[in-house]
């Protein structure tokens, strides 16, 4: 029989959704990537447009606003985005494999059509709380609490290192409701963002990743009526393992395009880069350089697009994901610091664009679970842990 998930080409379909999206990338995120780095600018104009072409809703179907496109597609959009600047593809990924796709695997019919049409159209924008100043890698440690209240529950606590935070219209947040039951007492809640007990606190000054918006996420007394419990009560944690099952594979396509957009700075560098009386590309040394980051980074991409296809295909992806996460974001880091290295000390320079790709990479080997995480998750599903 023929299997879709053993194809190593794009569609046309999918080869024209890549042009298209790089040629959005290039003419409206581009001209801006170093301002919006620099002032950390929020490019809420250009995820505007995003919402427009469809981009911010890609994996729902078209009865809640979406796009009705596959997670290969997804994660081509994330990567292409990402190649340009990877802060608009962390935006857009917390925003759709973390925020709305909790809505739409745990949602009540009503909850999705409220809120997916809206996120879907990118005129609101979501965000996605777990971590917790306390509870980081371990998030089961969770703190913040919630309370029945008669048809009410009460949400009391604290959230770190939320993407969106300070722009999110919707947040997916995490809280006890039952400490005793351990995994199964954490649940999720639906925030309006401007509603009364909900504030955004600090946000972050961070080493990259700068226009995406990283902060606390504050709850006092914040009194949600019951149909904002999201998924049954108790199961938030266990959804939130199945939500960063798929968001992982959007961290490894937001890597794979970091580390393509470094790559083909470099390339392009060595080629016009000249010593010693030749372009520098024609030494060994870079070549070797060049020929191990193409490499990993079609590697990198083979294991996105496996784990994207196993996905769509509806099969269980907790391997997968992590794999393709772990593998993406650590070649991507090499990836990056060998680009600075080709350009040399001009690498070490803003003028150039391999000194944001160096640091904004980093964030990948950390955000949706460290490698070491990764490399336990892994561990577990070989040895049916
Ligand atoms: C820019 C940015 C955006 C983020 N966006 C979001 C978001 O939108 N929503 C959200 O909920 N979270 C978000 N996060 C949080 C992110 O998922 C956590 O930072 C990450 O899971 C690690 O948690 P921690 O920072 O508390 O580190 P810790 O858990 O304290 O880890 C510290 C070190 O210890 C290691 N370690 C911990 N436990 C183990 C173990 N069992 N075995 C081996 N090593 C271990 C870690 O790998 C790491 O090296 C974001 C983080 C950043 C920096």
């Amino acid at each position: 029989m023929f299997d879709r998930t053993m194809m190593f080409e794009l569609t046309p379909e999918q080869a024209q959704l890549k042009r298209s999206v790089r040629e959005f990338a290039e003419a409206e995120i581009a001209p801006h990537v170093l301002e919006w780095d620099e002032n950390q600018t929020f490019p809420l104009d250009a995820i505007r447009k995003c919402g427009e072409l469809g981009y911010m809703g890609s994996i729902f179907p078209e009865e809640y606003g979406g796009a009705g496109l596959s997670y290969v597609d997804y994660s081509i959009i994330i990567e292409e985005l990402s190649r340009v600047d990877p802060s608009v593809g962390l935006i857009v990924a917390a925003h759709t494999s973390l925020c709305s796709n909790h809505i739409f695997i745990a949602g009540t019919v009503e909850q999705k059509q409220k809120y997916l049409p809206k996120l879907a159209s990118g005129e609101w924008i979501g965000c996605w709380s777990l971590t917790e100043p306390e509870a980081g890698s371990d998030a089961a440690g969770t703190r913040s609490t919630a309370v029945r209240a008669g048809d009410h529950w009460v949400i009391n606590g604290g959230k770190t290192f939320t993407t969106n935070a300070q722009y999110a219209d919707v947040c997916v947040g995490m809280a006890v409701t039952d400490r005793a039951a351990s995994h199964h007492g954490i649940s999720a809640f639906l925030f309006d963002t401007g509603m009364n007990g909900f504030r955004v606190g600090k946000k972050e000054n961070k080493m990259g990743m700068r226009a995406s918006a990283t902060g606390e996420v504050i709850f006092e007394n914040c009194r949600l009526p019951g149909s904002q419990l999201l998924g049954k009560a108790g199961e938030g944690f266990i959804d939130s393992l199945r939500v960063l099952d798929g968001g992982r594979i959007s961290i490894a396509a937001l890597s794979v395009g970091t580390a393509q957009g470094a790559y083909d700075a470099a390339l392009s560098y060595s080629k016009q880069r000249k010593q010693f009386g030749r372009f520098i590309s024609e030494f060994q040394a870079i070549q070797h350089k060049l020929a191990d980051m193409a490499t990993s980074i079609e590697a990198a991409r083979l294991l996105t697009f496996r784990a994207a296809a196993y996905k769509d295909a509806d099969r269980r992806v907790t391997k997968e994901s992590a794999m393709a996460k772990l593998f993406a974001s650590e070649i991507a880091v090499d990836v990056c610091n060998e680009a600075v290295q080709i350009h040399g000390g001009y690498g070490f320079i803003k003028d150039y664009p391999v000194e944001k790709f160096y640091r904004d990479v980093k964030l990948c080997t950390i955000g949706e679970g460290t490698s070491e995480i990764q490399r336990l998750v892994i561990a577990r599903q070989l040895l049916n842990l």
